[in-house]
């Protein structure tokens, strides 16, 4: 990626040149067996088989017939928390240490390990604390704390709505897009600067709480909600004036040079994202009630999301990010500016062959898109 320029303004050569394409970069995570694997399965059989070294995926739809997949990375079920993370997650932390926007995102059917992935805390075995926690530890770590400030929102995206997990009595938190810059915001929710880590592990703590509360009171289960971390960087850094040759200062004229060096701030944005369950929970045609709004509005979500990807890898023109508020949410992050991973989580057993093959469809079509970045500068 390119550095920002000295004077704090972009001149259209270097938006020119700032423009640089990456693609979203998808990585498969397999959970380890559980007890119910084993208990329903009797003799338990699993539908994929991974080469992490190739980094391939094949997935058996029985004796007969099976498709080979490849991805950005493949994690069998051994891999660590720290392996996941950096490999998926850092890069995108780092980029948006430089100043661009960034998104983490996690897909797959419920119970195959997104919250694990994305929120674990890790208190009583730090080894296991996820990517959350780990990109806080890392922005935290490279900033300073007298110049700069990092800020997060912690929400939840149920029926339509968008709810804040930091401050629970706001709910119908409005998404506003600026027409002009296409830039996302939730005017509505708490913004809360952060100390230190273990203020952020206490906020996660909180809203993790709330959104089980929330859940509980709906009568509801937490995969059935969408969490949205919103991490707000501000980092002020001084760049070399173009005409500057030498970067050791060794005269008065050089020092001179260097004090006259601009700063600039850099604003940018990381949204880690815990997805509701991909399932698709009508299946049956049997669920009716508040349970079927809640089917409806994640298959709307969760399709829309497709769409969008869809409609990015194949190049449309036209993005439809207006379909429901999690693509509305997710739209600076796709395309444009950003840089995304998306990492879907599958189970190892054959009974979820069909939920297992659909969220592998989802990521391959996810590794078609390729966002332009650009530098984003105050
Ligand atoms: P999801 O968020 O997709 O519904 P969870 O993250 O809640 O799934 O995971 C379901 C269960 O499996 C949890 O008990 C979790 O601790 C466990 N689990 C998931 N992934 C792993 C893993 N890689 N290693 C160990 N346990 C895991």
């Amino acid at each position: 990626p390119k550095r920002p320029s000295s004077s704090g303004a972009k001149s259209s050569t270097d938006s020119d040149n700032a423009a640089d394409a990456v693609r979203v970069r998808v990585a498969v995570r397999l959970r380890p067996k559980n007890n119910e694997d084993f208990i329903e399965d009797g003799d338990f059989t699993s539908c994929v088989e991974l080469q992490p070294e190739a980094k391939k995926l094949r997935l058996k739809k029985n004796n007969w017939s099976s498709e080979l997949y490849k991805f950005d990375e493949v994690f069998t079920e051994g891999a660590s928390q720290r392996r996941v993370y950096e490999a998926v997650a850092k890069p995108v932390v780092e980029s948006v240490l430089e100043g661009y926007n960034g998104t983490v995102m996690a897909y797959g059917q419920t119970g195959t390990g997104k919250t694990y992935t994305m929120a674990r805390l890790g208190k009583d075995d730090p080894s296991e604390r996820g990517i959350m926690v780990r990109a806080l530890e890392d922005i935290l770590a490279s900033i300073s704390s007298l110049t700069d400030s990092v800020a997060i929102s912690y929400l939840q995206l149920y029926l339509e709505s968008v709810q804040d997990l930091l401050a629970p009595d706001k709910t119908n938190i409005p998404i506003v897009e600026d027409p002009k810059s296409g830039d996302v915001s939730l005017p509505g929710a708490a913004v809360v600067e952060l100390r230190d880590i273990d203020h952020f592990n206490e906020l996660l703590h909180f809203g993790e709480a709330n959104r089980y509360a929330a859940n509980t009171k709906l009568n509801t289960e937490s995969s059935r909600s969408h969490a949205i971390l919103v991490v707000h960087v501000q980092r002020s850094v001084k760049v070399k004036d173009e005409n500057e040759g030498a970067s050791v200062v060794s005269s008065t004229d050089d020092l001179l040079a260097a004090s006259n060096r601009v700063p600039i701030v850099l604003k940018s944005k990381l949204l880690i994202v815990d997805l509701a369950g991909s399932e698709r929970i009508d299946k049956s045609g049997s669920v009716e009630g508040p349970m079927l709004e809640e089917a409806k509005f994640i298959n709307l979500s969760l399709t829309s999301l497709g769409k969008c990807i869809n409609a990015l890898a194949e190049n449309c023109p036209y993005i439809p990010t207006r379909d429901s508020k999690l693509t509305r949410l997710l739209r600076d992050s796709f395309g444009g500016t950003a840089r995304t991973s998306l990492i879907i989580t599958i189970g190892p057993s054959a009974r979820y062959y069909s939920e297992t093959s659909s969220t592998i469809l989802f990521g391959q079509r996810a590794m078609k898109i390729v966002n332009t970045v650009k530098l984003k500068e105050e």
